[in-house]
């Protein structure tokens, strides 16, 4: 019983498919002036009949005060690739400015090597603070040293002094 539905959705389908691919195989852009999606027309006028037009939807045949835009099928084409010609080359541009944007990824890469070297800063100020006190330490072993020093220099001067004086005496006493 279902046999019959079958067979009738199976040849369905084929009668209108050489008129659907001949008025896709062109794509359809947006109107240049009004940036309105462009329409495509088969003309019934003598001279240009069953050609394909593309045309804006607010041009009207005969009216100079309506949009302008309207192409006969062989102009489309050429406006399209035309088009794509423009496209390609803001593609280009646009890389151009994506290769300036990646260089400016790439001195953020180098904000984020700041970012380490702020982290060599950090070690380099605890180095600093180890210096310091290291060099806290050399101050006080210095200054232990000067007292050393001025000890050793104590203990060298009244012995110096003790002989000098003693040798002044012996020769105030000589010439006496
Ligand atoms: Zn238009």
């Amino acid at each position: 019983m279902r046999g019959n539905g079958i067979s009738i959705r199976a040849s369905s389908g084929s009668t209108s498919a050489g008129v659907v691919s001949q008025g896709n195989h062109v794509r359809l852009e947006d109107c240049p002036f009004c940036r309105c999606r462009l329409i495509c027309i088969r003309s019934k006028q003598p001279d240009t009949y069953n050609e394909l037009f593309y045309k804006c939807p607010n041009n009207v045949k005969g009216d100079p005060t309506t949009c302008g835009f309207i192409r006969s099928e062989l102009q489309y084409e050429i406006y399209l690739r035309k088009l794509d010609a423009q496209r390609a080359r803001w593609k280009r541009d646009c890389g151009e400015v994506e290769a300036a944007a990646a260089a400016a990824e790439e001195s953020k890469d180098g904000e984020e090597i700041d970012g380490q070297s702020g982290e060599v800063k950090a070690q380099i100020e605890q180095m600093k603070l180890q210096i310091d006190s290291a060099l806290g330490e050399i101050a006080k072993l210095q200054m232990q040293m000067g007292e050393l020093k001025t000890s050793i220099m104590e203990a060298l001067v009244v012995p110096v002094v003790c002989v000098c004086v003693g040798i002044v005496l012996v020769l105030t006493m000589l010439w006496k």
